[in-house]
């Protein structure tokens, strides 16, 4: 065999093997989920080599890795994840939420720091089979679902910072519980200038793991002032970029009364949500049009601040896969605050509250959409 003409080989769901655990977990009861602490029996793992390209993709019980100490992705932070939810609708059937918006997301990622990149669909179907194997975690109660966390790390040992030779693709599932357990619960935020999370020409658009760590200080700095998490500003306009970890939206209302919801636009630094594009795709096709305008638009810390003065803040939430949305009711700016209408005795505003049933519903599949992935499990 010469090996130096074959070209690498391409990621194939269909060599897939699974090797099933003999000592399956005890389930926790739904109420004892906390996210991202439990998760299922098994685990998908697929390895790259740059000759050989993809190799044998293999579902197996969820154990820890074991990697070179000097493997690059401790040293140099080649890593990447992505983030994405399966459901069970009412007829029990297995759903993924756009999953391909993930694929797509996961190979910009990967191009950008010089991880292998692979076939969408391909990677599609083998969580679906990891769904399957796994699917007695997928709890069946609305606001419950499993949360899918796919990764991938160079794993090639050295201390050279080089691209990586050698990768680990790798996804596990954690079933979730609803963010709020009790209902909405409304945020205040510290809107945040002196860190910055991302910058033009880097990789705020990218979910990347080095991103992340440098966000948790100045979180850690804006929970001692009482808030939850850290409005970003960018730039000496002080646009507000995204909030925490998820995208931001703000609606505003002018003096005719016509409102206009504003979320940043994909400049570089923000990341590419799914929720962002699933709450502009729905809020352009069902708001009324002459009550509404969506716009993808810069928006400064100061026009909320002035237009929250003349009355002129209808709401403001966060967006992201594991809350949906996050109502907002407070934003404090140096020694300001900006108060964020919520609607009278509750935790939202009335547009957060009809997006987050807006996306529910097809998430369910209550309401049938092409955004749901349905994994078909052979009835045997
Ligand atoms: C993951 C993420 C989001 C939300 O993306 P979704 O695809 O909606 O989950 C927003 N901002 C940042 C920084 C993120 O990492």
């Amino acid at each position: 065999m010469s090996s130096t003409t074959t070209a690498p080989a391409a990621l194939d769901a269909s060599k897939l093997v699974i090797h099933k655990t003999s000592t399956p977990k005890e389930k926790l009861p739904n109420e004892k989920l906390v996210f991202g602490r439990s998760f299922t029996d098994h685990m998908l793992t697929i390895p790259w080599n740059r000759t050989a390209g993809w190799g044998t993709p293999v579902i197996k019980p969820y154990a820890p890795l074991t990697l070179d100490p000097s493997a690059v992705v401790f040293h140099y932070a080649f890593e990447l994840f992505e983030g994405l939810k399966a459901y069970r609708d009412p007829k029990g059937q297995i759903r993924m939420f756009r999953p391909d918006k993930n694929m797509i997301r996961m190979n910009k990622s990967a191009d950008r720091i010089c991880l292998p990149t692979f076939e969408n669909e391909e990677l599609i179907t083998l969580i679906g089979e990891l769904l399957k194997v796994d699917s007695s975690f997928i709890p069946s109660e609305r606001g419950y679902s499993l949360y899918i966390r796919p990764t991938m790390i160079g794993t090639t040992p050295g201390l050279g910072v080089h691209t990586p030779d050698d990768a680990l693709l790798y996804v596990i599932c954690s079933p979730v519980g609803p963010y709020y357990s009790t209902g909405f619960k409304a945020v205040r935020l510290e809107a945040t200038d002196y860190a910055v999370r991302a910058w033009p020409g880097g990789v705020g658009d990218k979910k990347l793991g080095a991103n992340y760590a440098p966000s948790v200080k100045p979180q850690l700095e804006a929970a001692k002032r009482g808030y939850q998490q850290n409005l970003w500003l960018f730039g000496p306009e002080k646009h507000v970029t995204e909030v925490g970890t998820m995208n931001f939206f703000i609606a505003f209302k002018d003096s005719n009364g016509v409102k206009e919801l504003v979320t940043a636009p994909l400049d570089g630094m923000i990341l590419e949500g799914v929720t962002r594009d699933s709450i502009l795709a729905l809020c352009r096709e069902k708001l009324d049009k002459k009550e509404w305008k969506v716009n993808e638009r810069y928006c400064s810390i100061s026009e909320i601040e002035e237009r929250a003065k003349k009355g002129e803040v209808v709401e403001a939430f966060g967006s992201g896969t594991a809350a949906v949305v996050s109502p907002v009711k407070e934003i404090g700016y140096n020694s300001e605050h900006i108060s964020i209408p919520i609607l009278p005795g509750e935790e939202a505003g009335a547009l957060t509250k009809q997006i987050a049933e807006w996306i529910a519903q097809r998430q369910y599949g209550i309401v049938e959409s092409d955004w749901s992935r349905i994994v078909k499990e052979q009835t045997s």
